[in-house]
Parts: structure tokens; C-alpha cells; sequence
């Protein structure tokens, strides 16, 4: 087999995430030499909201049993902008963000707000969509003093909208959806000239439960999907950083002992730009995910 490329994408949900995650998977990168892209969500941690998700999103309740979501999370983060105040993320941690750029790995944004961003997209009015990235945005920029090059949307949600809005910011690429190799894509009969790299593997709250797949034998599964051209794994900071830590290093361990190369999705984007097609996206079914996600689809 080919060398694996292995890209790993970290998403950043939750002030607790940011906290106490971050710095636990900037440890282990360095212990194995790996650069990462690693995207902040910059506002209020409003996890707690998701829990109206149980009432109002068919299998949910049932994905958060299986995973454990409430001693995975804990619960403080399960009533963050409830009864408990929403604390602000970036703004409480500039220094975990600038630690992760100044060890050499990309950052980027997650979003302002997660939660609204995931449950209300669909139905924002434009310039609100504008406003969600424009303060994540004016906030990078004072932590980090230059501009964010790359954005990944919450829950891998997506609309008109958000890509015309990604395509005014100039970024050079965007990591918004699950697919399997670069593309540029094309909504409602419109193609936007933002770059996507799609998560090319399912992350671990999916996997585990379904077909019997545990955290002893969700690796197995990972090296299963190995791929020729660019693998891009989604890992977030809540898990991979926290409780799901020893089996994550484990998973770098075995994908070392493959001879995968590790690299940033902008040298991804760098690689393949030149090669990617224009091909529909639109919001559809993952297996192991409640509500959907922004997929990737044929060629145009
Ligand atoms: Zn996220």
C-alpha cells in the first residue's frame, strides 16, 4: 500500500474542551512530531442548550445514552447556558489558542456561538450568519493579529448562505463537510470558489455503539478505512482530549507504525486544490448521527 496521508482536523466545542482538552492533545502531537489543524469555536459555550436536542431531534436521546454524553462532557458543560451562565471560550483562553499556533500547528474557526450555529442555521437570516462569523473572526484576529485562513462549520451544517458568506471572507479553504476528497462545491445550482476538504472518516461518537464497535476495537475500525489520497480525520477536544485520549494514542501509534505522513489541511489544500472537481454538496444522512450533515455529492 501507498504511504497514508492522515490529516487530523480538531474541532473545539466547549470552554471545558479549550480548557482542559487543547492542551492535553498539544502534548501528544508533540510526542509524536504531528502538526494539526485545530479549529476554535471563539463565543459563548451555550452546550447546554443541545439539551433541548433530546425533545426535538429524533434519535438523539438515544445517541447521548450510547455514547455516555453526560460523563464524557460532564455535566457542567451539559448545563452551560441553562441554569449556569454561558462563559465566553477565546476570550477566557487566549493563551491555550496562541500556544497552539506558536508549537506549529493551523488554526482556524469553529464558529462564535456552536449551538446556535448547529440548531439554526437553516433558518438564520443572512446577516445574522454574517454577524456569527464576523465576531469569530474580528476575535481571532485579536488573539492571533493576523486573519483566519480557514473555517469548519458545527455539526458540519451548511447552507447558501454560509458558503457565500465563507467566499466574501477570502479564506482559502473551509473543512465544513464529510466527503471523500477535495472539491469545490456547488448549492441550489450555484458554485462557490471556497475550497472544501471534507472529514473523510466518521469521528468517534459515531462509530461507537454501532455494530458492536467499543473504544477496544474503534481503531481497528479507523485502519480499516485507510484510504489512498488525503485521509482527513475529525477528533474533538472533549473526547480524543479527555476520557478517549489513551485509545487516540493508541490510534497515532498504529498509523505511525503504518509510515503515515501527517499534514495540515492547508498543505491538504496546497496538494490538492489543483485536482478537485466541482461537485454538489448538500445536507444529508451519516450513519451513527442525529440530523444531518453537509455531504458531499457527484460530480458536476
Ligand atoms: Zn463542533
Amino acid at each position: 500500500m501507498t504511504q497514508p496521508v492522515i490529516a487530523l482536523k480538531v474541532d473545539v466545542d466547549t470552554y471545558v474542551g479549550t480548557r482542559d482538552g487543547v492542551p492535553r492533545l498539544l502534548e501528544i502531537f508533540d510526542r509524536f512530531g504531528i502538526k494539526a489543524t485545530v479549529y476554535f469555536s471563539m463565543g459563548p459555550d451555550n452546550s447546554g442548550k443541545a439539551i433541548r436536542r433530546i425533545f426535538t431531534r429524533k434519535g438523539f436521546l438515544k445517541k447521548m445514552l450510547r455514547t455516555r454524553a453526560p460523563s464524557m462532557y460532564g455535566v457542567r458543560t451539559l448545563l452551560s447556558g441553562t441554569i449556569l451562565p454561558a462563559p465566553m471560550i477565546a476570550a477566557s483562553f487566549p493563551g491555550i489558542l496562541r500556544e497552539t499556533e506558536r508549537l506549529g500547528h493551523e488554526v482556524g474557526i469553529h464558529c462564535w456561538d456552536h449551538v446556535r450555529w448547529h440548531d439554526y442555521l437553516p433558518v438564520m437570516a443572512k446577516e445574522t450568519v454574517a454577524m456569527e462569523l464576523g465576531r469569530a473572526c474580528a476575535l481571532f484576529e485579536e488573539i492571533f493579529g493576523h486573519r483566519a485562513r480557514t473555517t469548519a462549520a458545527p455539526g458540519w451544517t451548511v447552507t447558501a448562505d454560509s458558503l457565500d458568506i465563507q467566499d466574501a471572507l477570502s479564506l482559502s479553504y473551509c473543512s465544513d463537510g464529510r466527503g471523500y476528497a477535495p472539491f469545490y462545491p456547488v448549492v441550489d445550482g450555484r458554485r462557490f470558489a471556497t475550497l472544501q476538504i471534507p472529514t473523510t472518516w466518521p469521528t468517534m461518537d459515531e462509530i461507537l455503539g454501532e455494530n458492536g464497535i467499543s473504544p477496544e476495537t474503534a481503531n481497528d475500525h479507523y485502519l480499516s478505512l485507510v484510504k489512498p489520497g488525503l485521509n482527513v480525520h475529525t477528533i474533538h477536544a472533549e473526547l480524543e482530549g479527555k476520557s478517549m485520549a489513551p485509545v487516540f494514542i493508541d490510534l497515532l501509534k498504529r498509523l505511525r507504525d503504518l509510515g503515515a505522513r501527517f499534514i495540515t489541511l492547508a498543505e491538504g489544500a496546497a496538494e490538492y486544490a489543483a485536482k478537485a472537481p466541482d461537485q454538489m454538496m448538500s445536507m444529508g444522512e451519516t450513519a451513527g448521527r442525529a440530523g444531518k450533515v453537509a455531504v458531499q455529492g457527484d460530480r458536476v
